[in-house]
């Protein structure tokens, strides 16, 4: 894992989040791209690759592309000529920022209560831009205050989420801190359809956040289920990790190289600091 990724030599404390990262980058640069190894391919290599032998090849890069990458659309409005911008991301999991959930819904950071629903409404709910925020309209040929929305453009066939518990203070003198809140995920069924582009661009009179847009039914390959839950164990200075992993219908407890069967229980209560879907129907 090192001989890609330096920063992991040694014998530091490292980070899951971080970890799966890297991994899917070196797994990407040893499947090899012919024109550039050692970064996951873009859109333009996709099509450029996809032929009518691609069915007969060995799996490769182009194929992982399509179980872990999504894509992401931000959508940023200037709120002065209401000109939008649009911009594509590709992205291998999802960041949800836990500090700005409890801000938002008026939680402490540490012991609230919340849901991956939740997070995601968050994540993709339209955030104000003004002060040191702002952002150039070209239009306006000005920094302006401006709205800008997430959403997803393109699911994947492998969900991943990454709960943002170690919160980084911008006061230097201030030590950085773990959030310990417990954050509630469903184990079947998952509706992605709500963060999608095309149900949040449909409904973009209700993607204030102020009013909630109607419920619309997910399609099949908006649904996902729980395969895998990472955990933190510990402090922001030293800790361990281990996870949860489903089989079939079972599911075991790793750590180190102890397995264990676990409960759903077990698995409900865990305190996620990633979490790992499978799309019910892989498209
Ligand atoms: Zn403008």
């Amino acid at each position: 894992m090192w001989c890609n990724a330096e920063y992991f030599a040694g014998y530091e404390q490292q980070d899951a989040h971080e970890f799966l990262i890297a991994a899917l980058a070196s797994i990407y640069a040893g499947l090899a791209l012919p024109e550039n190894p050692t970064r996951p391919p873009t859109p333009a290599d996709l099509v450029k690759m996809r032929g009518p032998s691609s069915a007969q090849r060995p799996l490769g890069a182009v194929d992982l592309q399509g179980i872990f990458t999504g894509v992401l659309r931000s959508d940023v409005a200037c709120l002065k000529c209401h000109g939008k911008s649009t911009k594509y991301e590709e992205f291998q999991d999802i960041s949800l920022d836990l500090s700005r959930l409890a801000a938002e819904e008026g939680g402490g950071a540490t012991g609230y209560h919340t849901t991956l629903a939740g997070c995601l409404r968050s994540f993709t709910r339209a955030e104000r831009l003004s002060s040191a925020e702002r952002c150039w309209c070209p239009s306006c040929g000005a920094l302006q205050d401006s709205t800008k929305q997430l959403s997803v453009h393109r699911l994947p066939n492998v969900l991943c989420f990454h709960l943002k518990r170690f919160k980084h203070s911008a006061n230097k003198q201030q030590p950085p801190s773990k959030i310990e809140s417990f954050v509630e995920f469903p184990l079947h069924s998952l509706n992605m359809r709500p963060h999608t582009s095309s149900y949040i661009c449909s409904h973009s009179t209700h993607s204030n956040g102020q009013q909630q847009a109607p419920a619309l039914e997910p399609l099949p390959e908006h649904l996902y289920d729980l395969f895998g839950v990472v955990v933190h164990h510990g402090t922001m200075q030293t800790g361990h990790y281990t996870n949860y992993v489903r089989c079939q219908a079972d599911w075991f407890h790793c750590s180190d190289a102890t397995v264990t069967p676990a409960s759903v229980e077990e698995v409900r209560s865990a305190m996620g600091y990633q979490l790992f879907f499978q799309r019910k129907r892989c498209v």
